[in-house]
């Protein structure tokens, strides 16, 4: 896939993930500052955009946006609970603003264990209405899904339920937990798994797809647990191709520019064959066990083949192994060079040179700052009869969006 920004047009949200990595702040979009953000990605030269969140679908300029980045030429995708989607006049605004694809966000096709990870009731049939309506009115589909405590053994069961219920869904999408953000952070115990415990179920839900020929990704999870599978990994299909990615945050850490895709690594990854591809063990806060990887001795050119002659996604510029090797090479040396000139911090503020300030992301007004307040004192409640904390806030603000006046 080529390159693919994101711009979280909004960070608040009508559900309650108690493994929300990011949770409602006080910074709000208008328009306009999300024109910038899409100006940009058009001077970058990238192939398009989603919008995310918070849920993106609760900006009241969302098919505006949406409308303006499709006439600027960039395919534009969004990532959503569903919940507005479900509104049949919702969904044909944005298929008619332009929106090409919808991640709707599934975690569990088990009533109960959704409720209990979306910390709202009864979220289900909205987000497959989202599904319906999406498709009925010409929005491609990916199921979106977090693997978590709550679901890692059942990933293949909430595949079956999409394929029969939804065969038009052709592509999923799972990204592993990350512990260093937001609720997540603070909620390790109760939602991070063990990579054991989704081992069996992820590589049953892969089999399940790839032999009904669907395509899928999966984002943090190191290769040794999708070993049959790596191809598919978002971090070694971006090592492989050399991609970058840019979020455009709509909280302090503003824009981060990726361009590094490895985490943690153990011992045991000095001897893996896939150790250059791999994106290890994603983890800021001591939350996986470095302890549960073990090396992989399977050709890794096997893999990279795989990747570069991908006819679904011929994005990366060279076709043939040995072109790669050269590329690569000199990526890697690169890298090298530049992680030698530094310390990583192991905090989650991505380090200085991941950081772009060149463009403000979003402002802090009173009126965000007051609905932040309000919004913060509901979700504390909720908070608490549902037994999970609250994130840490970090209000430090950019020194010219202090706000003006009182609460
Ligand atoms: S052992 Fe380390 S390098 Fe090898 S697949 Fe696992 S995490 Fe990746």
């Amino acid at each position: 896939m080529a390159n693919i920004g994101y711009i979280q047009v909004v960070r608040h949200c009508n559900h309650f993930c108690g493994f929300c990595s990011n949770p409602t702040t006080p910074y709000v979009h208008t328009f306009d500052s999300m024109k910038v953000l899409v100006d940009d990605f058009v001077q970058r030269g990238y192939f398009g955009i989603i919008l995310t969140g918070g849920e993106p679908s609760l900006h009241p300029e969302l098919p505006r946006i949406c409308r303006y980045a499709t006439d600027r030429g960039l395919h534009v995708r969004m990532i959503t609970n569903g919940s507005r989607m479900s509104e049949p006049a919702f969904a044909q605004e944005m298929a008619e603003a332009g929106l090409k694809l919808v991640h709707v966000s599934v975690y569990s096709v088990r009533p109960e264990i959704e409720a209990r990870l979306r910390g709202t009731p009864d979220t289900l049939p909205a987000a497959f209405s989202a599904v319906e309506n999406a498709h009925r009115f010409g929005i491609d589909v990916n199921a979106n899904s977090v693997i978590n405590k709550l679901n890692a053994d059942h990933l293949d069961e909430n595949i079956r339920y999409w394929v029969k219920h939804h065969p038009y869904v052709r592509h999923f999408v799972w990204n592993n937990l990350d512990p260093s953000m937001g609720r997540a952070e603070v909620n390790q115990a109760q939602f991070t798994p063990r990579l054991a415990d989704f081992e069996l179920s992820l590589h049953r839900a892969l089999r399940l797809l790839e032999k009904s020929g669907r395509s899928f990704r999966v984002e943090k999870v190191p290769l040794c647990y999708m070993a049959d599978f790596a191809w598919a990994s978002t971090e070694t299909r971006k090592i492989v191709k050399g991609e970058e990615r840019i979020v455009h945050f709509l909280d302090q850490k503003q824009t981060v520019r990726q361009t590094e895709w490895g985490h943690i690594y153990a011992p045991a990854c000095d001897a893996c064959s896939v150790r250059t591809i791999c994106g290890g063990l994603f983890d800021r806060g001591n939350a996986y066990d470095p302890g549960e990887l073990y090396p992989l001795f399977v050709s890794r050119d096997a893999i990279v083949e795989k990747i570069i002659h991908d006819p679904h996604d011929p994005s990366y510029r060279y076709r043939t192994l040995a072109e790669w090797h050269a590329d690569f090479d000199q990526r890697l040396e690169e890298t090298k060079a530049l992680a030698a000139q530094r310390e990583r911090p192991s905090s989650a503020v991505p380090p200085p040179e991941m950081r772009d300030e060149s463009i403000p992301v979003g402002t802090v007004t009173d009126r965000g700052l007051r609905l932040f307040e309000a919004k913060r004192r509901a979700e504390a409640k909720k908070a608490a009869s549902l037994g999970v904390s609250m994130e840490k806030t970090e209000l430090a603000l950019p020194a010219d969006q202090e706000p003006a006046g009182g609460k």
